[in-house]
């Protein structure tokens, strides 16, 4: 077993101020795999007091320094490609190829559009030409606490710890107690990059203790949260009373529309897409609306499309899914299958249960609901687990109107060869992103959310200017020398 106990503060890797240990669990195994620290308020406090000490002169620090130092970092986490693979595989269950592929290149993509995104951005610019005199100055916002959770936990820690560094903000990462492992290689990078003492410290730890002295802490000028809207309503409040910035990227409960002239594939696409990381994403397009004229077609797609998916060990090549993240969100699965069988959906594939062949690990069967409607519990609560809700509606106002009825906003989906009627949809679904056709995201694109699924956007320019004050100067001196 791994014994990873320490923290990384102030450029160095130190003992608990009091041993607290924690077991990572292997999802696949439900064995221990490692062992870690959960920080108390006094290391909190020690990270929190190197980030206040580093940041006045890491915020001078000329902006094409913190890209260097970035890019320096980026090549290391290209050469720790592996060993970050295999510790999210070990401690959330990712299969092994996903972890390289999507979870380990989340974290190299946003980087490298982060590094794009700072070379062409306006550090300083006039006001306009009636005021030439007037500077607009971007200035980093302080110390920060980044807060992230295990799900996608190289994506949620690049897209905070890149940009925060930056923009000229010093940090202290808390990763979900759950995945501290990559994140910890992840601090490796970061210090065999040369960052200098304090920009950047990780303490591993609980919502409760060190979650709760960071975002409350007096010296920590924002928190930039990625995970569950409970969290995120408690970290709001924590963080009040001392008036922070705080940045919050939440739970989902995506409206995946497909109209009656959707592409043939559409159906497939949306499954496949629900299951991806055993549905263990926020943008995960967890409600299926379907217009009635193709509804049965649909149904039996569906069908065919999860009995197809495969599951399995997590360390095992392949395209199967793997485990969820731990017993808690297994039970919580299972509780919410069972609602929708009480509450009246038709189950036409998985259920409850291990699949059959899996006797140990916390493995979902691939899970379709068909015949639900928008007032049901699988149709309102993020499930977080492989378990798609197949909704019919008829026109396209009410696809509208059910996809709206939700408390989150985070991605819509929306399938149809109707030009004129994918971007009338896709300009009145109420939520931060819109994938549409299949198609993805541009390079560099947003990532946040509307109502209860956040506030912050992140990647590329927004994600930088998340981490930025605006700063008005009037009388610059133009002539004077740099
Ligand atoms: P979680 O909220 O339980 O934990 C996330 C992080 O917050 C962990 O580091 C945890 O230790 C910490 N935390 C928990 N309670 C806290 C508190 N009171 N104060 C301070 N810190 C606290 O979430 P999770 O189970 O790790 O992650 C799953 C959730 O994250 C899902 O709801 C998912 O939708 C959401 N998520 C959102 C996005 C997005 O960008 N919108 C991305 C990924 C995941």
């Amino acid at each position: 077993m791994l014994e990873k106990r320490d923290f990384y503060i102030n450029g160095e890797w130190v003992s608990p101020v009091t041993a607290k240990d924690h077991e990572v669990i292997d999802p696949s195994t439900e064995e221990p795999c490692a062992v870690i620290s959960l920080a108390s308020e006094a290391d909190v406090d020690k990270a929190v007091a190197a980030a206040k000490a580093a940041f006045p002169d890491w915020m001078m620090t000329p902006v094409e320094e913190r890209i260097a130092l970035v890019e320096k970092f980026l090549a290391i986490y290209k050469e720790r490609a592996e060993d970050i693979a295999q510790a999210v595989t070990m401690e959330m269950g990712a299969p092994i190829d996903l972890a390289r592929s999507s979870q380990w290149g989340a974290g190299y993509s946003h980087t490298k559009n982060f590094l794009a995104a700072a070379k062409n951005f306006e550090w300083i610019k006039p006001l306009g030409d009636h005021a030439p005199d007037t500077m607009i100055v971007h200035e980093a916002v302080g110390v920060c606490a980044l807060i992230t959770p295990w799900n996608w936990p190289l994506n949620q820690i690049s897209l905070k710890v890149i940009a925060a560094a930056i923009a000229g903000c010093t940090m202290i990462l808390k990763p979900s107690e759950e995945s501290p492992l990559d994140a910890m290689i992840f601090a490796e990078c970061m210090d065999a990059a040369g960052f200098p003492k304090g920009v950047f410290n990780l303490v591993n730890g609980d919502g409760a203790t060190a979650g709760a002295r960071l975002t409350s802490h007096p010296d920590v000028d924002m928190v930039s949260f990625t995970g569950s809207t409970r969290a995120g309503i408690a970290i709001s409040k924590s963080a009040a009373e001392t008036l922070k910035r705080v940045h919050l990227e939440l739970g989902g409960k995506g409206a995946n529309i497909i109209f009656a002239d959707a592409d043939e594939k559409a159906v497939k696409r949306g499954v496949m897409s629900m299951m991806n990381n055993s549905g263990q994403s926020c943008n995960a397009p967890s409600r299926m609306l379907v217009q009635r004229d193709i509804y049965p077609q649909a149904v039996e797609a569906a069908k065919a499309a999860a009995e197809q998916v495969t599951v399995g060990n997590a360390h095992e090549e392949g395209r199967h899914i793997g485990p969820v993240v731990n017993a808690a969100q297994w039970e919580k699965i299972q509780g919410l299958i069972q609602k929708g069988i009480d509450e009246g959906a038709t189950l036409i594939a998985g259920g409850l249960g291990r699949p059959e062949h899996l006797n140990r690990g916390f493995f979902v069967k691939p899970t379709v609901f068909a015949d639900a409607n928008n007032q049901m519990t699988i149709a309102r609560e993020e499930i977080f687990g492989p378990v798609l809700t197949m909704i019919p509606f008829d026109t396209e106002e009410e696809a509208i109107e059910i996809a709206n009825d939700t408390v989150y906003g985070l991605t819509n989906y929306v399938q149809t060869q109707d030009g004129a009627k994918a971007n009338r949809v896709a300009k009145r679904v109420r939520s931060g992103m819109v994938e549409m056709n299949g198609k993805s995201r541009g390079a560099g694109a947003p990532f946040g959310g509307m109502k209860q699924s956040g506030n912050g956007r992140e990647a590329g320019v927004w994600g930088i200017e998340d981490f930025l004050e605006v700063k008005a100067v009037g009388g610059w001196a133009l002539d004077a020398a740099e």
